[in-house]
């Protein structure tokens, strides 16, 4: 593969252009992926960062696999042109494999960060498989992350995975626990993990996804698993109780 590619990567890397756009787009990757290992930083920008890794890190394959194949879409074109438009064309497929991978390295980079309890004598963890078996969800390992931040998320790519902080363990009691893990299993049940995760990084990164129907799906999937957590506790009082301690905590956070 490499020696067949030969020629083409000489010719690539002999103009400057191309290996300023690569070495830059590298060493970006690189910087990201350092800051996005800071023990503080919340969720949603170590999801941003991460993104923006995986952008960074894919786009120089992207850029020489298109500046060698669309050289003779592009013949007629000036060489800034062409320039332009395999940018433009590797960013836009960057994008969209970020959208793929950074949920993927986030999920890892939890995990690393997270214990597995698997002791079925645990409450959370028998709670867990008790309402998977009745929902029909083939398994869900539960992971406590040590962050002093309440935080619960859930992924299903292959094994499904609760993620839950141990702040967040801390200011719920027992009924508003349960309550965010039947919020949580009802991703899980229907599959929202990694589209809703798709969705936010989607969301926070393009100004123009904001106003799109994937806003909109993302808080009817929030609503549907928020009633569905209702709908098996016969009240809403745990899950609206739960939303207000971690909303008091994060208001507390930012008052610092
Ligand atoms: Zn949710």
């Amino acid at each position: 593969m490499l020696d067949f590619m030969w020629p083409d990567i000489t010719l690539f890397l002999q103009n400057p252009t191309h290996v300023f756009i690569v070495a830059t787009s590298l060493v970006l990757a690189v910087l990201i992926l350092l800051a996005s290992s800071i023990a503080t930083l919340d969720v949603k920008k170590r999801a941003m960062l991460l993104y923006a890794h995986v952008f960074f890190l894919v786009f120089p394959i992207i850029y020489f696999l298109f500046s060698v194949t669309c050289k003779y879409m592009f013949a007629h074109c000036g060489r800034e042109e062409f320039i332009f438009y395999i940018t433009t064309l590797s960013a836009i497929t960057a994008l969209l494999t970020g959208l793929v991978f950074a949920p993927v390295i986030f999920i890892r980079w939890y995990k690393r960060q997270a214990r597995e309890i698997n002791d079925t004598t645990n409450p959370l963890v028998a709670f867990i498989v008790k309402h998977s078996k009745k929902m029909g969800i083939y398994e869900v390992k539960l992971y406590v992350c040590d962050s002093a931040k309440p935080l619960a998320f859930s992924y299903s790519f292959l094994k499904s995975k609760i993620f839950i902080s141990i702040g967040m363990i801390d200011i719920l009691t027992k009924k508003e626990l349960e309550s965010v893990l039947l919020h949580e299993l009802y991703h899980i049940k229907h599959k929202s993990g990694m589209l809703k995760h798709a969705l936010h990084l989607l969301r926070a990164t393009s100004p123009i996804a904001a106003f799109t129907v994937s806003a909109i799906k993302l808080d009817h999937e929030e609503r549907s698993a928020d009633a569905f957590a209702i709908s098996q506790q016969e009240t809403d009082r745990f899950i609206c109780r739960a939303k207000a301690k971690v909303e008091d905590f994060n208001r507390a956070q930012c008052l610092l």
